[in-house]
């Protein structure tokens, strides 16, 4: 059942970093979406500094 499999993902459900454009290792947290190494530089802009 390939094709329920896709119609499932047409819609919603495309997650990528906002920053680099990558689908993995995305991190969801604050809302940014954006994969780990994005997210080491984005963190330091909203004041994460460890991680
Ligand atoms: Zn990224």
């Amino acid at each position: 059942m390939a094709i329920s499999y896709d119609l499932k993902y047409k819609g919603r459900g495309k997650r990528k970093c906002k920053i680099c454009g990558t689908s993995r290792s995305l991190i969801r947290a604050y809302k940014l979406q954006v994969c780990r190494r994005c997210f080491r530089e984005v963190g330091n802009a909203i004041g994460f500094e460890k991680y």
